[in-house]
Parts: C-alpha cells; sequence; structure tokens
C-alpha cells in the first residue's frame, strides 16, 4: 500500500498502534497568581489556608489514585507527587514566606515554586528536570485549590478522542482509559518517560516529542496518529483517512491472527532457535509477557524500584521485589539488572551531584562502584530471592574489565557471607554485562570470558556510538539502529561471544523490531528480549526464515555504505519476504 503525500509531522514512536479521532487539545488555564500583602494579624490564618490547600489537594490526588489502584505503574508514578506533597519543606518554605514577608499564600508559594524551578534547571539532568514538573503540577493543584479553580483534566474528555497535550501529569494519566482515549501525542516525553511506560503498558497508541501542538491544533480537528512510525498527521485528507483505516484494521487484525504464534517457539526452518524473551518494569506486566509468548524476562530494570521514592528500598523489601518477578516467571529465567542510575535515571534518595553531562557520568556499574554499600545491598537482595526461581544478574554501563572483576568479587564476598550466615541461596547465579558501550563491544573479547552471558543494549550503545543523544528529538533521525557502525559492533560482540562459548542476546528496542530480526539472527544473536507485544510476530518472522537466506541478506547489507542504503534494502527485502506483515508498518515508505 502506497500512502499517497502527506504533511506529516515526525515525533518519537512511544506506543504503537494507529488511531484516527478527533483531536482533544488540553489547553492549561494560564492562572494569574494574586499578589498581595496581609497585615501581621493575618499571617496565622493565611498559613492555615495554606495548610488547608495542601491537605486538600493531597486528599484528591489520594482519591485519584485510590481509583487508579490496579494500574500499579500509574499509582508509582504518583508517588512523586505525594513525596512533595508529603515532604514539609514545600510547605514550610512558603508559610516562611508568608510570615516574614506577610505574603498571600499563592504568591508565598508561587516564589517557592519559582526558587525551586530555578534549583532543578540548574542541574541539567533530564530526571531531574522531569521531577521539577512535578513540583510545578503539585504547586499548580494546590494554587488551583487555593484560588477556588476546578483542575483541568482528562475527565472531561469525550470518548473517542485524541489527547493533544505539552506533557500529562501523573494525574492525567490515571485518568487515561483504553477505549476512551485512542491516543496521546504530547510535545515534551522521550522513549522513556512517564507518558511513554503509561501509554505502553494501557496498549494506546502514542506519539511524543512533537514541538507546537498545542498551539497548532484546534480541538475537534481530524488527526491520525501512527505510533509505530512515531507521526502525526493533521487535518488529512479523505483518501488518506480512509487508507489509514484499512491500515489499523489491518493490523488489528494481524495482531489477533498473530497471537496464534505465542506459544510456539521461534525456530527458523533450517532449525536456529531463537528465545524471545521480554522487558518488563512492573511483576505485574509478567502474566501478560506470557501470554504474548514471553520465554523468559530478559530485562527487568530495578532502577524503577529506587525512584519516585525519597528513601531507598531496603534489603527486604528488594528481597520481597525480586523474588516476586522470579516467581512469577518460573520455570523460566530473569535477567535482573542492577541499578542503572545516573544519567536520566536518578532517585530522589541520591544525589549524585551535579554533572555536567550526566550520559557520561557516574551512571550504571559506576554508580555502583561509587556507592558499593547500595550495590551490596542489592546483591544481598538478590543472591537471597535466587531461591524463588531462575535469576541471572545483569550489570549495566560496563566499559572497562575492571568493573566486570570488580561486581564478580562483590558479588562472591556477598554470597560467603549469606553462606555463612546459613541463607539459602541458590548454587549457581549467572552474571552478565550489557554491552551499551562502545568500548565494552570493542573489547568484548576481554569481557566475554570474563562473563556467563552478554546482552546487547542498542538504546545506548547507538546514542553512544552515534554520538546521537537518545532522548532529543532533533537529532532523533540519525538515531538508526542499522547504522554500519552499529551493525559491525553486533557482529564483533557475536563473534567474542562464540568464542567465549557464551550466549549473546539483545534487550536493547532494536530487538523487538521485526524488521531486524533477519540481521539480528544472521549476525548471531540468540536471544532477543523486548516489550511483549512484539514477540507474536517475531515469531512468526522467524518461524518462516531460514538461516542461510537471512545470511545472504546480511552479507549483501554488510557491503553498503550508509544507513539509509542499507534500511532501504532491509525494508524493500523483508516487504518482499513478508508483504502481509510489513505492507502499510513502514515508516518510510
Ligand atoms: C539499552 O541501553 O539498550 C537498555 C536496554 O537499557 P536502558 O534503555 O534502560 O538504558
Ligand atoms: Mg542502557
Amino acid at each position: 500500500m502506497k500512502l499517497a503525500r502527506i504533511a506529516e509531522r515526525r515525533g518519537i514512536p512511544a506506543s504503537p498502534g494507529i488511531a484516527i479521532g478527533p483531536a482533544f487539545v488540553l489547553r492549561r488555564e494560564r492562572l494569574v497568581i494574586p499578589e498581595y500583602r496581609i497585615s501581621a494579624d493575618q499571617v496565622n490564618a493565611e498559613v492555615k489556608r495554606l495548610e488547608r490547600a495542601f491537605r486538600d489537594t493531597r486528599e484528591r490526588l489520594e482519591a485519584i489514585r485510590e481509583g487508579m489502584k490496579d494500574t500499579g505503574l500509574v499509582a508509582d508514578i504518583f508517588d512523586a507527587q505525594f513525596l512533595f506533597l508529603k515532604d514539609p519543606t514545600l510547605l514550610e518554605h512558603a508559610s516562611r514566606n508568608i510570615r516574614s514577608e506577610c505574603l498571600n499564600a499563592e504568591w508565598a508559594l508561587q516564589l517557592e515554586l519559582r526558587r525551586l524551578e530555578m534549583l532543578f534547571e540548574s542541574m541539567s539532568d533530564a530526571y531531574i528536570r522531569e521531577r521539577s514538573s512535578d513540583v510545578a503540577f503539585v504547586v499548580r493543584r494546590v494554587l488551583q485549590c487555593l484560588m477556588g479553580r476546578e483542575p483541568e483534566g482528562l475527565r472531561n474528555a469525550p470518548i473517542g478522542v485524541i489527547v493533544v497535550a505539552e506533557d500529562l501529569s501523573t494525574a492525567e494519566l490515571a485518568q487515561l482509559t483504553k477505549g476512551h482515549v485512542l491516543a496521546v501525542v504530547t510535545e515534551g516525553g522521550s522513549r522513556t518517560s512517564h507518558v511513554t511506560i503509561v501509554a505502553r503498558s494501557l496498549e494506546i497508541p502514542a506519539v511524543v516529542g512533537l514541538p507546537d501542538l498545542v498551539q497548532s491544533i484546534a480541538d475537534g480537528t481530524t488527526l491520525i496518529v501512527d505510533g509505530h512510525a512515531g507521526c502525526l498527521i493533521d487535518d488529512a485528507e479523505d483518501a488518506t483517512i480512509a487508507e489509514f483505516e484499512k491500515r489499523r484494521l489491518y493490523i488489528e487484525a494481524l495482531d489477533r491472527q498473530l497471537l496464534r504464534y505465542a506459544d510456539l517457539p521461534a525456530e527458523t526452518r533450517d532449525g536456529v532457535r531463537i528465545r524471545t524473551l521480554a522487558n518488563v518494569e512492573q511483576p505485574l506486566e509478567i502474566p501478560h509477557a506470557l501470554e504474548y509468548g514471553a520465554e523468559g524476562i530478559g530485562l527487568y530494570r530495578t532502577e524503577f524500584l529506587f525512584m519516585n521514592r525519597v528513601d531507598l528500598p531496603d534489603e527486604d523489601e528488594q528481597v520481597d521485589a525480586y523474588m516476586e518477578i522470579l516467581g512469577a516467571v518460573a520455570p523460566y529465567s530473569a535477567v535482573i539488572r542492577t541499578l542503572d542510575l545516573g544519567g536520566d535515571k536518578l532517585p530522589i534518595g541520591i544525589r549524585g551531584g551535579d554533572e555536567p553531562n550526566p550520559a557520561l557520568g557516574l551512571r550504571g556499574v559506576r554508580m555502583s562502584m561509587s556507592r558499593p554499600a547500595i550495590f551490596r545491598v542489592q546483591l544481598r537482595a538478590l543472591l537471597r530471592a535466587s531461591v524463588a526461581g531462575n535469576l541471572k544478574i545483569l550489570l549495566p554501563m560496563v566499559a572497562s574489565s575492571s568493573e566486570v572483576d570488580f561486581a564478580r568479587q562483590v558479588l562472591s564476598e556477598v554470597r560467603e557471607d549469606l553462606e555463612r550466615a546459613g541463607e539459602p541461596v541458590a548454587s549457581r547465579v549467572e552474571l552478565g554485562i550489557m554491552v551499551e558501550t562502545p568500548a565494552a563491544a570493542l573489547i568484548a573479547d576481554i569481557l566475554a570470558p570474563r562473563v556467563d552471558f552478554i546482552s546487547i543494549g542498542t538504546n545506548d550503545l547507538l546514542q553512544y556510538t552515534l554520538a546521537v543523544d537518545r532522548g532529543n528529538e532533533h537529532v532523533s533521525y540519525l538515531y538508526e539502529p542499522l547504522h554500519p557502525a552499529n551493525l559491525r559492533l553486533i557482529r564483533s560482540v557475536c563473534q567474542a561471544g562464540r568464542r567465549a562459548g557464551i550466549e549473546v542476546g539483545m534487550c536493547g528496542e532494536m530487538a523487538g523490531d521485526p524488521l531486524h530480526c533477519w540481521i539480528l539472527t544472521a549476525l548471531g544473536v540468540g536471544q532477543l528480549s523486548m516489550a511483549p507485544f512484539s514477540i507474536p510476530l517475531l515469531k512468526k518472522i522467524l518461524r518462516e526464515t531460514s538461516l542461510s537466506e537471512a545470511r545472504v541478506l546480511l552479507e549483501e547489507v554488510l557491503r553498503l555504505p550508509s544507513a539509509a542504503e542499507i534500511r532501504a534494502h532491509v525494508e524493500e527485502h523483508m516487504l518482499r519476504r513478508f508483504p502481509a506483515e510489513f505492507e502499510g508498518m513502514l515508516p518510510s515508505r
């Protein structure tokens, strides 16, 4: 199916699926904050008024949170905002402004918000900037309460709309339901932001990182959202709408049919068995992942356990969390990654210092080495939980052999301590590394003999290899998994894995794109870990593939000089071989 040329905006594909419907534009009312002085004898009453507004806001948000109990993800994200509401500092500082300057409550709070925003801004860290929007959200809710305004939200959205917003607060995310909202498009957001995570878990198509949406789209305009390609079309002609409608029905039918493949092995015609695993952030996603045919968890990112809270989870809490995952996925294995904090992920309870370039700073295993006590507790918890299933431990952001040696050393010390104390620990727990820095890929021959398995993290590997910030929409067009540099690195990692006799898998987003599965199989990637809904299609394609034909494609591709030519060649080939699966799904067609 060739699409008519259409004006489309390109953003970041956050959650797959196609939706067509009217825009519901979430415009934030500009709050004009009153500023006046009060007399000294009104100060106490004014502080009380502020305290009441905090209390009322908390109660309202708690009610929304309560209503969303079953969607654990959203409830977790809420916690960040509750933190600011419950943490006495915000209220105390605003009250101090009232007392010392005789200011009205609204203005006193607004001043405190400005101070915090300046503080957050100076930190130049993506995760902390997200926290800044949590404070702003909380303050806005309190101000609306003080001023007797109803907070805007999605409750008033009619059924069957496409939500258009600068960004969605947690309270708004909590109001998202499949069926009610057809799709979401936002100006802000990245592949790992809250809106992305929630939309994917609710299976609502979403595109994020689309500038100037709210200014330029009128309420009710018919929109087409393509969450596969990451594009938005507004004011489309009838012919385009009809084409996308066909494509939407087609993809839905395909998805239903594909579920037949969920329980079948991903085995090529010539007998190469690829293991298809799921990336999950929450234990509640595991039953879903198994239904889609996951043969284990290929990546559980533990940092989600550490974020949105002030205190760190203690050893027992971590043991419970890891046991829940291992138990839910047993007898399959679960790869649990040690903390990948830093970069765009910093918990409130750990302050890493203000780093000028956090993606190149103290993150992943480097952070674990600089905070060995936190690392030790996590490894103790993992080993204690290991009896609940089949655990594999994965180290993020490795760039040198000394990091692996350090982790191995701590792991064996922790094991000895536990065994000496009579704690049961599984006799064998594999230790693997993420290869997500070019350095690790280039010394894979040195690293592979030191570990039990390798998992290639293309999300970061691409960012560091191509010098393209993975969250920056201005350079997202350069973020190309089929870049020859990336393919060469993957090839040499697979060779190193083969020589060392260990399994090489992949858990970056590249692994879940069906377009790449021939190339990856031919390169020798034996395990692919991805968002669960991608598994059935991958299985189908692999079952209809032979390694020999995939190798021919790889040979052709490796002779091509540019990412664009490789992509065009792979797309053309896969479309020819799997017309039903790729028709209309490839963004560049
Ligand atoms: C990766 O970098 O590919 C990866 C899977 O890790 P994360 O997305 O958590 O950085
Ligand atoms: Mg990574």
